[in-house]
């Protein structure tokens, strides 16, 4: 059995100024101007806990050939380029079109990324790939747990498998789940009828974390659903919020075998169920003076998760309004990671280690993230950012900062990187310079993901009230997109 599998995958924050375009492609994949060929795709993902790696696991451990012709990831940003869409959506169909014959096709997707032109930019993927491979030929998709998924998607594809967690920890498994699907579907002993609801809810990352109620007890009851006789497999998207597109926001699939009427009535379920927690989704937040008081007050590590100007969402991470409270409460054992700003790194960098300078940090790319902050700043370390990813989330994978400095301006560290990387593992701070059991208090521009590898650690988390394209409330953005209006919480009156 010969399997094709092939990905493009961007999270689109539609407030973010920033477009994306191929060069970001580039750049974050890894792989250079050609893309990469299959071996390179196979060495970069092979033995990590992610979608082509569970993709590559499966496959071995099922005697399926894999052939993976593209994958390509831009870290979040703003909206996708028309010509980037057609250059690397041009690039897929190709390269699966030379790999034919085939019995069928993966796709790693991310759900949530926004075109010029396309709101759900994975559901023309898909049909694309469609028009060339057939009605007969299966194809699997995998997405992320943030996917908006619109209606349009389930009509080209055989399946849909979403991560269930969050932070994604499972995206190995998912991928291994997908190979197993795609054979039983080839070798006929399953034929999957896929049941699709969007709900009129809308959610916000730090109360979607599968590691706090009620997500975790929601996760359970999922599992029990999609483990029942005649499933295959069920998947609740949370959505991703900061798109201001038609399809943004929570929906339900479920995959049964042979069985519509089972699919139908799992999705049922699930949605009754989620619509009863709707108000418990809802996030408290916390200012930093709030934190630097609770810090002093407790014994352990503090950890103040900066989600609005989370990289991971497409932030620009260089918001300054913790740090600038910080400084200015010359707050020792603090530590903000990671601000980008590759200029104060060149600068940085030419002082060189233990020198003082004079600094405009932060800030740079937009006014919606704090002020650029004057400061003289000593130059602690230097490095070069590259790590590898060593807990639950990527594990195995490899990746850069860029050039990075650790600064210390009045007692306060700052991870200073020239590439946007959310701080999700504890080895970025370490090849940064920085000992976790040295910081009391803990600045990470993450929502939730920070918490599988540092969350063990942390006496207390907080979510934070800051500012930004990446602020988990609804109020502070201006949605122009009808249908958000009639969801809840935006319509408090919105019906299941
Ligand atoms: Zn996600």
């Amino acid at each position: 059995m010969r399997i094709v599998s092939g990905g493009i995958q961007h999270e689109t924050n539609t407030f973010a100024v920033t477009p994306t375009t191929v060069d970001d492609f580039e750049r974050d994949s890894h792989f250079g101007a050609d893309f990469g060929e299959a071996e390179q795709i196979r060495q970069r993902f092979d033995g990590t806990n992610t979608i082509h790696g569970g993709y590559l696991k499966g496959a071995e451990e099922s005697g399926v050939e894999l052939v993976p012709v593209l994958n390509l990831r831009a870290y979040p940003s703003g909206m996708v380029t028309r010509q980037t869409f057609e250059t690397l959506v041009n690039e897929l169909v190709c390269r699966i079109e030379a790999a034919l014959p085939a019995d069928g096709v993966l796709l790693d997707l991310h759900g949530a990324m926004v075109t010029e032109e396309f709101e759900d930019a994975e559901a023309e993927i898909v049909r694309r790939v469609r028009l060339l491979v057939g009605e007969a030929m299966p194809i699997v998709v995998t997405l992320d747990l943030h996917a908006n998924i619109s209606p349009a998607l389930p009509v080209v594809a055989d399946a849909v498998i979403g991560f269930d967690t969050y932070p994604h920890v499972d995206m190995g498994d998912r991928g291994y789940e997908a190979v197993l699907l795609i054979k039983q579907i080839v070798d006929g002993d399953v034929k999957p009828c896929m049941a699709y609801r969007q709900l009129p809810l809308l959610t916000l990352p730090p109360m979607q974390c599968t590691l706090r109620e009620p997500m975790d007890g929601f996760l359970r009851y999922l599992r029990q659903l999609e483990s029942q006789d005649g499933m295959l497999t069920a998947t609740v998207a949370m959505g991703f919020p900061f798109a201001d597109i038609d399809c943004m926001g929570v929906t339900v699939v479920a995959v049964a075998n042979g069985d519509q009427g089972l699919a139908e009535s799992v999705v049922d379920e699930l949605s009754q169920h989620l619509w009863k927690l709707k108000e418990q989704l809802q996030p408290q937040l916390v200012t930093i003076e709030e934190a630097m008081v609770q810090s002093r007050s407790t014994d352990g590590l503090v950890i103040f998760a900066d989600g609005s100007d989370n990289p991971g969402g497409g932030a620009p991470c260089d918001g300054t309004v913790a740090l600038a409270a910080l400084i200015e409460a010359e707050f020792e054992g603090a530590v903000v990671a990671t601000l980008c700003d590759p200029q104060a790194v060149r600068v940085a960098n030419q002082a060189g280690e233990g020198a003082c300078v004079p600094l405009s940090l932060g800030a740079k790319v937009d006014d919606l993230h704090g002020e650029t902050l004057e400061v003289d700043a000593q130059v602690v370390k230097l490095g070069d950012g590259q790590f590898v990813f060593g807990g639950p989330m990527a594990q195995g994978l490899s990746d850069t900062m860029g050039d990075t400095a650790l600064l210390d301006i009045k007692g306060v560290r700052v991870v200073v990187t020239s590439v946007r990387k959310q701080c999700i593992d504890r080895n970025m701070l370490k090849v940064a310079g920085v000992e976790l059991d040295s910081v009391r208090l803990l600045v990470l521009k993450s929502a939730v993901h920070y918490r599988a590898d540092y969350g063990p650690y942390a006496a207390l988390m907080l979510d934070a009230d800051t500012p930004g394209v990446h602020r988990p409330d609804f109020n502070c953005f201006n949605y122009q997109n009808p249908r958000s209006q009639e969801c809840y919480p935006l319509n408090p009156l919105a019906k299941l």
